[in-house]
């Protein structure tokens, strides 16, 4: 956007009171309704034969028109929704997220609609297999990780909770990188999802709306002597709304996630065009769209860029206009009973900047006074918060802010001026305590504090696994526990037992439906009554048959990926997540390490043939987590070319994990390494995914891996390490040499590093890894758990040597899932923070 000032000074117009509404379904043709109630059969001719238009029909284009036709037989039920929930007055609720890590959608949707024995019989017409086509489908890679993928579960289980809940994102033209692996080194390549169109999605123009930046405010007093603030000269961005179905598992409603693109508004190319600047006027359109060109690839850590703080008040503001409109459709200009119908729920501080927006909103340009707009604006957001890390802790610089959005800094200085009125009162003359909680932290760069921000809006703060909520209330966030303590509370995570039961592991699924009949889809708490099989003799064949099924399904994914042999009858070992050094893929690397070093000094006695798969992305600015993968790799070359290793040892770096991939892994996966520092793992999602697929965990005592170990026992979990409060009194004194020192297998390990055994070629490279490790200030603390680690990997090997006991393991493990669902987490926001039926 360009710094010249435009001729017409705009300023936010009041909207029209109680406009005639347009009934929703009036841009419907009535053909196409007609046309919805074709079968799916009949939808999927018609849409190869009539709309594709292909004379060659390929893959590509059958997966199309099978997801065409799919998303048509949603059509009349994502109208009927809307109608009912508007009838109803059925309480509403918008997630706002940065993120949404849909994956992809065909599978899950067939699912969802109970089409999948439909739509297999339509396709054998066609000679082609429903796997054949799914696998065109590009993942919607919206998200960096857990977060991203939290809120795609958690829109399953609203919509299948009957919820009326509408996720708000950004529609990135550019998803999360694609991860080559080239020399051992991440290579990031641009994901262009929507190459081939997206078939999924619905562009609505009718619910356009104009986002404000830059420019500067002014005051005026209108004829009734009351004083109001223009925030004018702007320069104005489109938002553009995409929205995508979310049916819910058999019950026929059909949410929304709509997510918008940005795009010039006409009023922007014309300013430019009447000062005879037809390219410039042009070249700004891709200013404009700019805003969601790309996801910012860090997961759990900011970066300050100016872009990203535009991304995030895009999403915001564009989200409530979209909210505002439609209540004043409704009610007209009355808000007051705008909180008993909506919740906001904020995942993560990335939408905080929805707070000030809000109050702009409803003072501003529907005129409320402060207080009321106060009162609508704290009963209604809620926030989660997702880490306690402080490289995470958003603080957006306050002279950032005063040039992009100075009305927005305007209302977070009034806001924060009447909330330390508060904070006054209770520490009388508390001058530290005043600094300390202030929403804008002083210094050389002042910067507005987001989470703090939230926390003074929201009715209701929450944690994501009880340690993590633990740790938020008497660390992070203390003093805000003590001012408002019934604010907070916890909500441990969850993952939808559609797509990560149900769908992605449909021989398990049959198992247990067979016995227990298929009710647990949408009740996971009935899985307990797989305990009482744990033991019976052809359940448990059936069970191994199957993981065997998946772990070569696994292992030819890791063929293909990786051209290594993963042989099935060895134990499967897999850690795959995002690359953090609070994760410790190096933890697991140097266990690895070590076993190999038993191999080669023949110490083979007791020891179990595995293979080991790690997988994950690292954010391309974080070195020292591209270096990890880099030593994983070259590790793994090593050790997969020695001919002494093979029987024992395979080890194996998947590049570009997602969620298509981790569909394949988790039903694989004999063993799921869940091995961060205490403490630093808020709850974590796919210990669930892996726990639900009868994996076992090795784990420390960290997020929502407690919940698990207390759910299944001690006997079935691995567990080992420091806990949350040992990590933090050995932070004071640690001495990383002496755990080396005191571990033979850990000195060996460290030695063998240090000569440069796995980077002959590459002198030095794996220098600050070592320096990592050997430091008395290394956070992760990897020297001082790795004996632990070792000695419950030997109890590993010990279990799986007993099939019969390993397998009862998993299954109480699958049994005892029940609460990870992520319809027990919506069932949890749904009763105590949206109070919504
Ligand atoms: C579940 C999931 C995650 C989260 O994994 P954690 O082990 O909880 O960090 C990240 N990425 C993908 C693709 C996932 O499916």
């Amino acid at each position: 956007m360009t710094d010249t000032p435009k001729t017409p000074t705009r300023r936010a117009k009041k909207p029209a009171a109680g406009r005639q509404k347009k009934p929703a379904v009036a841009a419907e043709t009535a053909q196409t309704a007609a046309m919805s109630h074709d079968s799916l059969t009949a939808a999927f001719a018609r849409q190869l034969r009539y709309d594709l238009c292909w004379d060659d029909q390929n893959e590509e284009a059958m997966f199309d028109a099978l997801a065409l036709s799919v998303k048509e037989q949603l059509l009349d039920n994502w109208r009927n929704t809307r109608k009912q929930d508007l009838q109803q007055g059925k309480k509403h609720v918008a997630y706002l997220s940065l993120e949404f890590l849909m994956g992809r959608t065909l599978g899950n949707a067939l699912l969802n609609m109970q089409l999948t024995q439909e739509c297999r019989q339509l396709l054998q017409e066609y000679a082609v297999s429903l796997e054949t086509l799914e696998q065109q489908e590009h993942d919607a890679g919206l998200g960096n990780g857990g977060l991203g993928r939290l809120a795609a579960c958690f829109l399953d289980s609203c919509a299948t909770l009957d919820l009326n809940v509408t996720g708000y994102g950004i529609r990135y033209e550019y998803g999360m990188f694609l991860q080559k692996i080239v020399d051992g080194y991440q290579v990031e390549q641009p994901d262009r999802w929507l190459r081939d169109g997206n078939p999924w999605e619905v562009r609505v123009p009718q619910h356009n709306v104009t986002v404000q930046f830059f420019g500067h405010t002014q005051s005026y007093v209108d004829s009734k002597g009351r004083r109001h603030m223009l925030w004018c000269d702007t320069q104005d961005v489109m938002a553009v709304a995409y929205d995508v179905p979310i049916p819910g598992y058999g019950n026929g409603r059909v949410n929304t996630l709509r997510l918008w693109k940005a795009e010039a508004t006409n009023e922007f190319d014309l300013a430019e065009f009447n000062q005879g600047d037809y390219t410039e006027a042009v070249a700004a359109k891709n200013q404009a769209e700019q805003i969601t060109m790309v996801l910012y690839p860090n997961d759990s850590s900011e970066n300050g860029k100016e872009l990203r703080l535009r991304q995030q008040y895009f999403l915001s503001s564009a989200s409530l206009q979209d909210l505002l409109r439609q209540w004043v459709q409704q009610h007209g200009m009355d808000f007051s009973e705008f909180p008993r119908y909506n919740a906001i729920q904020l995942n993560d501080t990335h939408p905080a900047i929805a707070v000030p927006e809000l109050m702009r909103l409803l003072v501003d340009v529907y005129e409320l006074e402060w207080d009321a707009a106060w009162h609508i604006v704290s009963n209604c957001m809620a926030y989660t918060n997702h880490t306690l890390l402080p490289e995470a802790l958003e603080r957006w610089p306050v002279r950032m802010l005063a040039h992009m959005l100075p009305r927005i800094l305007d209302i977070i200085y009034e806001i924060n001026a009447r909330y330390l009125d508060e904070v006054a009162h209770r520490w009388p003359g508390d001058v530290a305590k005043l600094r300390q909680m202030s929403i804008i932290e002083e210094g050389d760069e002042p910067a507005v504090r987001m989470a703090y921000l939230a926390i003074v809006a929201s009715y209701s703060v929450n944690g994501v696994a009880a340690l993590h909520t633990q740790l938020l209330t008497t660390g992070l966030f203390r003093d805000f526990h003590e001012l408002w303590p019934a604010k907070f509370n916890n909500r441990t995570n969850g993952v939808t037992p559609r797509r990560w039961l149900a769908y992605c592991n449909p021989r398990l699924t049959a198992l247990i439906s067979s016995r227990l009949g298929d009710g647990w889809i949408t009740e996971l708490g009935r899985l307990s009554a797989l305990n009482a099989l744990s033991t019976d003799a052809d359940f448990c064949r059936e069970w191994r048959q199957v993981k065997q099924l998946n772990k070569q399904a696994l292992a030819q994914l890791v063929q293909e990926r990786c051209h290594v042999e993963f042989s099935p009858e060895m134990l499967f070992d897999v850690q795959v997540k995002r690359i953090h050094e609070y994760k410790r893929q190096l933890l697991n690397i140097l266990h690895v390490i070590h076993l190999y070093q038993r191999i080669l000094s023949g110490d083979t006695h007791g020891m179990q043939p595995r293979c080991v798969l790690i997988g994950g992305k690292a954010a391309p600015g974080y070195a020292m987590a591209k270096l990890i993968i880099k030593l994983a790799n070259n590790v793994a070359h090593m050790i997969n070319g020695d001919s002494r290793a093979k029987p024992w040892l395979r080890l194996a770096f998947l590049p570009d994990y997602n969620v298509s991939a981790m569909e394949t892994i988790c039903p694989g996966t004999d063993l799921s390494e869940q091995i961060s520092t205490a403490g630093k793992e808020a709850s974590g999602t796919g210990n669930m995914k892996f726990m639900m697929n009868g994996a076992l965990t090795l784990g420390t005592l960290d997020g929502a891996n407690i919940e698990m170990l207390e759910e299944v026992g001690e006997d079935n979990f691995f567990l080992f390490g420091l806990n949350a409060p040992a990590v933090d009194e050995l932070r004071m004194h640690y001495r990383p040499w002496e755990y080396i020192a005191a571990s033979e297998a850990l000195s060996g390990v460290m030695s063998l590093l240090k000569s440069g055994y796995f980077n002959l070629q590459e002198p030095d490279i794996f220098a600050p890894i070592v320096a990592a490790i050997e430091s008395p200030s290394d956070p992760w603390m990897l020297a001082a758990d790795f004996e632990s680690l070792r000695l419950a990997q030997l109890e590993v090997a010990k279990a799986y040597q007993d099939p019969q006991r390993w397998t009862t393991m998993s299954i109480h493990n699958t049994a005892a899932s029940g609460r990870f669902s992520s319809d027990e987490t919506i069932a949890g926001y749904r009763d105590h923070i949206w109070h919504c039926r």
